[in-house]
């Protein structure tokens, strides 16, 4: 048995074969190879599957998408028939003894350098590109799935890291638990676990490379362990913290339909966090009030192209359909950092999560915010929809994005279309300087929704994506709370509601200090409706002063 410690990313206990996801030379070890020939020819064919495949991939999206979709992958395959960028590949091999997947490694990233180093946008925009066939070659060279890890069987999926777009990629039916190399607790990859309920532990270092193909695994992810071909007494251990853990929540089903009223006598919401229908199915599954989060970025990463405003607005629709006069508040956008979708042409930055993303891409993007604006509207024909703004740091970004809200209700009305003309209008406070200037922004909205997961990282000036700092990001540091509770004041004082939507909502050890600062709505992940209930009326805060 192999015991390994993590990160605790997603409680609860998985047991099931392992399934690595991720290639070796993705791992960043460097291969060497005494037979440059024969890395040549590798090379050569598995650049041939690479393009058949890729083609495939376009015909098959020109046919069920569009060909306006599909030609990111007709680039893709013309990448691989450049030569500059095959010469290149061939160099590492001959030259420097590479084996064949850290020269596509190596050679990719010199020449996504090379695009970045011209200067032109557009140009640099395609070093994306590059990564992204890289990435394609050398799993074919190591054998590793690609294109949405296609599961024979229930799995635990292994891999160094995951990113939150291969994430929503995962067949979830099929995902047992989820443990990678590095990670952190406040990744979108964990956070997606969390929200899947799919126990998860990240983290792990080098150790997870011992992790093979179909090995047996438990997942611990309440203790952040993974064991690998466990023994009896581990086995049988875990089994008895799987069925306590399971005894633990059939004893919270008692408080399904129950209202989160303190002893004290006061009522909030508590709603849950979905980035899919099928969250939203789960959270309902949870008895949720709500979706207080609609993380709507995903449905973007999930494809190769800009989804339609169709697409967006179905979507939109069917999950206010499902939640039958439930609120539904829909994040517009929240693209960039650790969530790329290859097709916005991001050009690389050095800081991404303080770079283009969000509100801040939306603003200079009027084409791409107002399609999500207009399928956001229409759909609040269908029920109790809100629309909400992530990575608001001035007045001036409210006012821009009110405006082109009001454009789109205008070229709506004059169409003639349904969509609800009061909707609810809020901001996320994720920047210190959002929380800050609370007092100018809240009579410009409806609520505010405090995304505790950044702005922890902007006020403690710590990366929420490095494990290194574990000790260190501390979402209960005096300057956050201090901050969530000026918000809650300042919202409070101009009459508009105040709710969390980040990681720490759930955390029980505060349910109190947030019920006394006013907090009035918990928006959690689905797994954690019910123990944030019990926690809400098992408290003795009463109404704020
Ligand atoms: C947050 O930052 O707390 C939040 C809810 O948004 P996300 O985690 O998607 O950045
Ligand atoms: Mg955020």
């Amino acid at each position: 048995m192999t015991a390994l410690r993590g990160t605790a990313a997603s409680a609860g206990v998985a047991r099931g074969p392992i399934r690595f996801v991720t290639p070796a030379a993705e791992r960043g070890d460097i291969r060497l190879s005494q037979d440059p020939k024969r890395e040549l020819s590798r090379f050569d064919e598995s650049i041939k599957i690479a393009t058949g495949e890729l083609r495939a991939i376009h015909e098959k999206t020109v046919s069920e998408i569009g060909e306006e979709s599909a030609a990111i992958f007709e680039i893709h395959a013309q990448m691989l028939e450049d030569d500059d960028y095959l010469e290149a590949v061939r160099e590492e091999i001959t030259s420097n003894g590479l084996a064949a997947e850290s020269a596509v490694r190596f050679a990719s990233e010199k020449f996504a350098r090379m695009l970045v180093e011209t200067g032109d946008d557009y140009i640099a925009a395609r070093a994306q590109d590059v990564k992204d066939v890289a990435t394609r070659v050398v799993a074919i060279l190591s054998g590793a799935a690609r294109d949405g890890f296609a599961l024979s069987q229930p799995s635990i999926i292994a891999a160094d890291d995951l990113s939150p777009s291969q994430t929503v990629l995962l067949d979830r039916a099929k995902v047992l638990g989820l443990v990678t190399a590095r990670g952190a607790m406040n990744t979108h990859t964990a956070i997606l676990a969390r929200s899947m309920g799919i126990p998860a532990v990240v983290a792990l270092g080098h150790g997870i490379d011992v992790a093979r193909d179909g090995l047996e695994a438990i997942v611990d992810g309440t203790e952040g362990v993974l064991y690998i071909e466990p023994d009896t007494e581990t086995s049988e251990r875990l089994a008895a913290k799987e069925a306590s853990l399971k005894s633990g929540r059939i004893e919270l089903e008692i408080l399904r339909g129950k209202v989160n009223r303190t002893k004290g006598g006061r009522t909030v919401e508590v709603y849950a966090n979905a980035g899919s229908l099928e969250d939203v199915e789960l959270a309902l599954r949870n008895d949720t009030g709500g979706i207080g989060l609609f993380r709507s970025e995903f449905l973007y990463l999930e494809k190769a192209d800009y989804p339609t405003e169709e697409e967006l607005f179905s979507a939109y629709k069917n999950a206010a359909e499902r939640l039958a006069g439930k609120k539904l508040i829909v994040r517009t956008l929240d693209i960039g950092a650790d969530k790329q979708a290859p097709y916005f042409n991001i050009p690389p930055e050095e800081n991404p999560a303080m770079g283009l993303r969000a509100i801040r891409i939306c603003l200079t993007r009027p084409d791409v915010f107002d399609c999500q604006l207009r399928a956001i509207l229409r759909a609040s024909a269908f029920g109790t929809v809100a629309v909400m703004f992530p990575m608001i740091s001035s007045t001036q970004e409210v006012i821009e994005a009110r405006k082109r809200l009001r454009n789109a209700m205008n070229e709506l009305a004059t169409e003639g279309t349904s969509f609800d003309p009061s909707i609810e209008t809020g901001i996320m406070i994720e920047t210190p300087a959002a929380a800050i200037i609370s007092d100018e922004l809240a009579p410009l909205v409806d609520f505010f929704s405090v995304g505790s997961n950044d702005l922890t990282q902007y006020t403690l000036a710590m990366d929420r994506q490095n494990d290194a700092l574990r000790e260190l990001y501390d979402p209960h540091h005096e300057a956050v709370l201090r901050l969530i509770e000026m918000t809650a004041r300042n919202a409070h004082a101009a009459g508009i509601w105040v709710g969390i939507c980040g990681e720490l909502g759930s955390d029980v050890a505060l349910t109190d200090r947030f019920l006394s600062m006013g907090i009035d709505e918990f928006s959690v992940s689905p797994a954690s409706v019910l123990a944030l209930r019990n926690s809400i009326r098992n408290s003795s805060v009463g109404e704020p002063a």
